[in-house]
């Protein structure tokens, strides 16, 4: 979102929410301590039975278009897509949303990155937390340094910069000017703030992860040093009943939440009426299904296989949106 899009955001009090699509739930490092991944590597012989079919890869994002949410990314692990199947996966997705799109896929080249240039809006890099210790105990394997020098290619090509951040792992607040260093560093354009969740399988299945009032002060102290920077809350289901607390801190996006396996429920509800209580009124909608004309992807110009593949894919998916 470009600086004037936001302030006009902001100053109609709109919020938006951003779908993060999974395309692959491989990854080459896997071992990430707080990852569902790194939970799933060793059960993963081969990587490409790890993707998820393009059929619901684009039914998906179809959905999220008529729903009124935004393809915030596509996600995967490290390694999950060669150059080319990337390519051909943003372009399909491009032709259905017609708008750019950020892709949260890990370090890329700067090959891949040009090609891909006529599609992106930017690129996510997984940083997860600037504090050197924690990083280094909770991905060992991903360093900084390689998502740094992919922002500066990210620079040369006009492409916009996120930067994830997980709230919750061992860092204190006293580390918030890492953070503010990093931005001011990489010219970050993007931050997205996630609260840990703890993942069965992995160290902190223990844990109860961040206290509200930590997770929101992040949001808060990054809001106030950094007024046009996009700050996207990403709570998970068991802390939207405060999420206004985020709004009013300054988040000017949410993600996160498992709007189609939810959609409708008490959970949905809560988020409409905790943006509301903010003060703010949702784009889209989590509980209201409008027209979906399903032949409509007739008029896509997919391969016929593919289309009635993706017209299964969305009857399911809206089958589940009514399930609630
Ligand atoms: S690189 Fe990303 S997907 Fe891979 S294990 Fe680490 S956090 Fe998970």
């Amino acid at each position: 979102m470009d600086n004037l899009i936001l302030e006009q955001n902001i100053a109609n009090k709109k919020i938006h929410f951003e779908r993060a699509i999974f395309i692959s739930w491989y990854c080459s490092l896997g071992d990430c301590t707080y990852c569902y991944m790194s939970t799933q590597k060793s059960l993963i012989s081969d990587p490409n039975k790890a993707k998820r079919s393009t059929a619901s890869i684009l039914a998906e994002a179809y959905l999220c278009k008529k729903l009124g949410w935004k393809v915030g990314n596509l996600a995967a692990g490290y390694g999950s897509y060669t150059p080319q199947s990337i390519l051909e996966l943003v372009k399909n997705i491009f032709s259905i949303t017609n708008e750019k799109i950020w892709l949260n896929i890990g370090v890329l080249s700067e090959k891949t990155i040009e090609s891909l240039v006529p599609y992106l809006e930017g690129i996510y890099g997984a940083v997860e937390t600037t504090n050197e210790i924690v990083h280094k105990k909770v991905a060992p394997n991903k360093p900084i340094a390689p998502i740094e020098r992919m922002f500066k290619i990210c620079d040369k090509y006009n492409l916009k910069k996120a930067m994830t951040f997980i709230v919750g792992m061992g860092e204190t607040i006293d580390d918030f000017d890492s953070l503010k260093n990093f931005i001011i560093k990489n010219n970050v354009d993007k931050v997205i703030f996630y609260a840990l969740n703890p993942i069965k399988g992995t160290m902190f299945e223990n844990n109860n992860g961040p206290e509200i009032d930590y997770y929101v002060e992040w949001i808060r102290k990054t809001r106030n040093e950094f007024p046009n920077i996009d700050i996207v809350a990403g709570p998970w289901v068991d802390r939207v009943d405060n999420l206004h607390l985020m709004l009013e801190a300054g988040a000017n996006a949410i993600t996160k939440f498992p709007a189609i396996k939810l959609f409708n429920t008490i959970h949905a509800k809560n988020i409409e009426e905790e943006i509301k209580k903010a003060g703010f009124e949702m784009e889209g909608s989590f509980t209201q299904i409008p027209d979906i004309n399903i032949e409509n992807i007739d008029n896509f110009d997919f391969d016929p296989i593919l289309k009635e593949k993706i017209k299964i894919k969305l009857k399911q998916y809206i089958n589940q949106l009514n399930k609630n």
